[in-house]
């Protein structure tokens, strides 16, 4: 028989306070059962038996602490949302879905009928979508400002903005926001200030420590990091994220499923080896890239030619994420259609990366966003967002970086 990890345990085994993220993505969290696993084990049940009907009843009327149904509650769920709070520097996290319903959980709690939002006009396509046209039959209004224009955030603000909605950087375009910039202007005015922290990570940024009220995650991206599974997390105090978000989410049913929660959490165990690793390929990438004839433009924080590379090495923990993007170059006169062509062509000669709009992962990806992750917009909408039929988009991976800039040299050189 295996031994019961009371017989192991002959030391205070708690954690000690004061660790680094890189610590705690290793070491938050870890409840074990009475056979003492040392790998976190994955709790996939959808119930939870109870020992009597005394202990049950008053567990079900949350008198008691144990679990119930993996609706309300599940070991391995709270395993995942502990060690990403930890990470992030936050009381607590609640696990969701998806990213989308992180978003949707942040915006159904804090919202009612009347409300108003002001939000990046360049934020993921799906939360322009959600935020701007969704919420707008429940009476929520969205005011949509310029990404980097603090003065544009304050000046949309109303009476009755409740929530400021930022995402930093952007994609595809790397623009960036003052996290603390915009947190004063959202506490002058009693509205919250959140945070979609899916590109840069608690490796680069940890925005509760800028004064964002809520972080957001889609942990689908660099949190597996691996494309495996779909999830999403909210961060931020334990008023309102566990009380109000938490009790919201048990009863609307956006929670996280056990398996995608425990993937999610051994990605976090790799994620500052990653984003370090996949950060500094990026970096080597977009500085040869600014060089190549055929490029226009390089979009990168860490990049000296990004208008904000102050802001990001301040705030991004001096790096600059493993998202990129460039401008295909054509002539002077050339048409949406020629560029769209150009950055087709580009793309459609590689042989290493993929061609998927997801991003975050150890995998190189490679998008045109205008046809892809940004093609639902109105051609109005994308102009607003800068991302043009020429722009090709990368999150850049794992592979050697050699071979990476060969796998673009096919499409760049051959270029009419
Ligand atoms: C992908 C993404 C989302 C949505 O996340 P899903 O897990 O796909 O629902 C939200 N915000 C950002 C910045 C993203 O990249």
């Amino acid at each position: 028989m295996g031994r019961a990890t009371e017989d192991c345990v002959v030391t205070d085994r708690s954690l000690p306070p004061g660790l680094h993220p890189e610590t705690l993505a290793v070491r938050q969290a870890q409840p074990r059962s009475p056979w003492g696993e040392h790998c976190e084990a994955l709790y996939m049940t959808s119930s939870f038996i109870q020992p009597d009907c005394e202990t049950a009843a008053r567990r079900f009327a949350a008198q008691e602490e144990g679990y119930t149904y993996s609706r309300t509650s599940n070991p391995t769920v709270a395993s995942f949302e502990q060690r990403l709070a930890a990470m992030e520097g936050t009381e607590c996290a609640v696990a969701t879905s998806t990213g989308m319903s992180a978003i949707l959980l942040v915006a159904l709690t804090a919202l009612k009928a009347g409300d108003h939002i002001v939000a990046s006009q360049s934020m993921f396509g799906s939360t322009i979508k959600l935020l701007g046209s969704e919420m707008a039959r429940f009476g929520v209004e969205t005011t949509f400002v310029p990404q980097t224009d603090a003065a544009a955030w304050q000046a949309a603000i109303r009476p009755n903005t409740r929530l400021l909605f930022a995402e930093t950087p952007t994609n595809p375009l790397t623009d960036l926001c003052d996290i603390q910039a915009l947190a004063d202007i959202a506490h002058n005015h009693g509205a919250l200030l959140v945070v979609d922290n899916s590109f840069a990570t608690p490796i680069l940024q940890r925005p509760a420590q800028f004064g964002a009220d809520i972080v957001v995650h889609s942990g689908t991206k660099f949190l597996d990091g691996q494309g495996r599974v779909m999830i999403g997390a909210v961060c931020g105090r334990i008023d309102p994220v566990d009380k109000v978000m938490g009790t919201f989410l048990r009863s609307g049913g956006l929670n996280a499923a056990p398996y995608n929660a425990w993937t999610a959490m051994k990605g976090l165990e790799t994620l500052a080896l990653r984003v370090k690793a996949q950060s500094a390929a990026a970096l080597e990438l977009a500085t040869w890239l600014e060089a190549h004839p055929n490029v226009a433009r390089v979009y990168y924080p860490g990049l000296k030619s990004h208008p904000q590379h102050e802001l990001a090495m301040r705030q991004q923990n001096g790096m600059g994420g493993a998202v990129l993007a460039f401008d295909v170059k054509a002539g002077a006169n050339a048409s949406a259609q020629e560029l769209r062509q150009r950055a087709f062509h580009v793309i459609d000669s590689t042989r290493v990366c993929s061609l998927t709009a997801n991003l975050g992962d150890v995998k190189t990806t490679i998008v045109h966003p205008a046809s892809t992750s940004h093609g639902r917009l109105t051609e109005e909408q994308r102009q607003a967002a800068g991302i043009g039929q020429g722009l090709v988009r990368m999150s850049v991976g794992l592979e050697h970086i050699e071979d990476l800039k060969a796998d673009l040299l096919r499409g760049l050189d051959s270029l009419q």
